[in-house]
């Protein structure tokens, strides 16, 4: 890219940097982290703002008792460099110093990080636990981002043109950027005019639930209001005061992270007056993260795919057998599927009807491995992982739970496995990334038309679709369809095709990662978000 490209400051809860540095949970930050290193390796001008998290998200681990338990301790990283900055933000009436670390480990444009665990503050562990409190926490939390972060940038002397809120939790931004304009003598209409030139937004979850909201007493008490009024804070965000909502009002543009995403979104915040337009920009990996490099080099020449994609199994495989003790066998048809646990993902999905699945689990037809956390408070999302390893024990050898699921068993899973299956409940995948990792290690997709999969899926050619996309205010219709749909592809095309059709199973690896290597890529998103949303 030529000409002078607007300088972007990029705001987000986590990263994904690498699995040992713990600040990031899950597909966000994940996100985060490849877009960082995108960025760095197309040389644009762009920083990132987060928070150095001293426990991270949590471990998770399963007791002996097969249910999940979650476990935190302090993490200590020695690449982080000290930038000599410290910001203070108040919070509930006492200043809270922020130390300003940076980080470029990572062949990542610089990231700035937040940090409040300092001996000279009361309120050092608001920095402490990534997700790990609501109400108060949480606000200060998003303090240290938003007006920390702004603050930050002042202090270091970075020059900035747009200011990028990945996700809602960093809108109290926006708040510092009209203080500043408001004591230079602009009011407040003005303010937020000229702050929306400077801001855009982009919107990630589906669920209405998840988008996050405060009450105003609670914000004025916390000091989240920086200077504004309470008709003015409810203007922006309404009354209880929506972080999504602020957001799309106080960015000139906004988007969402898959084409479906984008009209899922416009219906979703149709109700909100005078929103930024919601486009759609499709989600992206970083390929030398995620990829094996000699498997995209074997599709190229067309050759050895089959053999490149065995060594990937055989070290999953092994990989197994070191963290659980399951045997798996390389001559079996492997499943790899690791997401968040949360109800609307179905994890246990395949499960339903075991009169189908025994058999196939039995006569190693299949065997599946499973990883991903649950929210620590998310009693449904538990249910499903202490289901799982339920399942694990029931079927041992052919059934496996990877425990505290992080960065290292999501490219193991997605190099490794045969298949990748997906079946959230459509629509509420906004877009899902580890399945165009998978795609791009020749891992085949076996997903329901939700995320970014209906703008790559080319059913029996690349992979293959569950269900017609078909959608139902009864939940229980809309799952029966998809799960007719499951066990009729997987038995009468998928395994056929594995055990019987060698020649078109590796054709469609070869299909697969010739289809999404490009569009699928961090430089497209990287280049798109300049386009779209940065550039004018
Ligand atoms: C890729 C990845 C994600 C995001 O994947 P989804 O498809 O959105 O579930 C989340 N967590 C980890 C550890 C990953 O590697």
């Amino acid at each position: 890219m030529q000409n002078k490209l607007p300088s972007v400051a990029y705001f987000c809860m986590e990263y994904g940097m690498d699995s040992n540095f713990k600040i990031y949970s899950g597909g966000l930050g994940i996100l985060a982290g490849d877009y960082l290193k995108g960025a760095k390796d197309l040389n644009v001008p762009m920083v990132g703002i987060g928070i150095k998290w001293k426990q991270g998200y949590t471990d998770q681990l399963i007791g002996a008792d097969g249910k999940p338990f979650d476990t935190y301790h302090n993490h200590v990283y020695d690449f982080l460099v000290d930038t000599g900055v410290k910001v203070t933000v108040k919070i509930r009436q006492r200043d809270v110093v922020c130390k300003v670390w940076k980080v470029e480990k990572f062949n990542n444009v610089p990231l700035y990080l937040l940090d409040t665990d300092l001996p000279e503050n009361e309120d050092a562990w608001i920095t402490g636990q990534l997700y790990g409190w609501f109400g108060e926490e949480r606000i200060a939390q998003e303090m240290v981002l938003g007006i920390g972060g702004i603050k930050a940038l002042r202090q270091l002397g970075i020059d900035v043109d747009v200011y990028h809120f990945n996700e809602g939790h960093a809108v109290l931004a926006a708040t510092e950027l009209m203080r500043e304009k408001m004591l230079t003598g602009m009011d407040f209409y003005s303010a937020l005019n000229s702050t929306r030139k400077e801001v855009v937004f982009t919107t990630h979850t589906p669920i209405v639930q998840g988008n996050e909201s405060h009450y105003l007493n609670r914000l004025e008490y916390m000091g989240a209001f920086n200077g504004l009024t309470t008709e003015q804070m409810v203007h922006i965000g309404g009354a209880p005061f929506n972080m999504t909502v602020a957001a799309l009002r106080t960015s000139k543009r906004s988007n969402a992270v898959a084409q479906l995403h984008a009209e899922t979104a416009n219906k979703m915040w149709q109700h909100v007056e005078y929103p930024a337009p919601i486009v759609g920009i499709t989600n992206a990996i970083h390929v030398p993260t995620w990829v094996d490099a000699n498997m995209l080099e074997a599709s190229e020449n067309n050759s050895s795919i089959w053999e490149t994609h065995m060594k990937n199994k055989r070290d999953l495989i092994k990989f197994v057998k070191e963290r659980t003790g399951a045997k798996l066998e390389e001559d079996v048809l492997l499943i790899g599927f690791s997401r968040r646990a949360a109800t609307y993902k179905r994890s246990n999905f395949i499960f339903t009807d075991e009169k189908i699945i025994a058999p196939l689990l039995e006569n190693k037809k299949i065997q599946i491995v499973f990883s991903g956390k649950a929210h620590p408070l998310d009693d449904g999302g538990k249910a499903i992982v202490s289901n799982l390893v339920a399942m694990s024990k029931k079927y041992p050898d052919s059934v496996v739970f990877l425990e505290n699921y992080d960065m290292t068993i999501g490219k193991t899973l997605t190099r490794g496995s045969d298949i990748w299956l997906n079946n959230p409940r459509r629509p509420l995948e906004a877009s899902g990334t580890s399945g165009m990792k998978a795609a791009m290690n020749g891992v085949l997709n076996f997903s329901v038309l939700d995320g970014w999969w209906p703008e790559a899926c080319d059913h029996g050619v690349n992979g293959w679709q569950i269900g017609n996309a078909f959608e139902s205010e009864n939940v229980s219709e809309q799952d029966e369809n998809d799960l007719k749909s499951l066990y009729k592809v997987l038995q009468e095309e998928i395994i056929p095709t594995y055990y019987d059709n060698r020649d078109k199973w590796v054709e469609m690896m070869r299909n697969s990662i010739e289809s999404t290597k490009h569009q699928f890529a961090m430089e497209r998103m990287v280049k798109e978000y300049y386009e779209l949303m940065y550039q004018y």
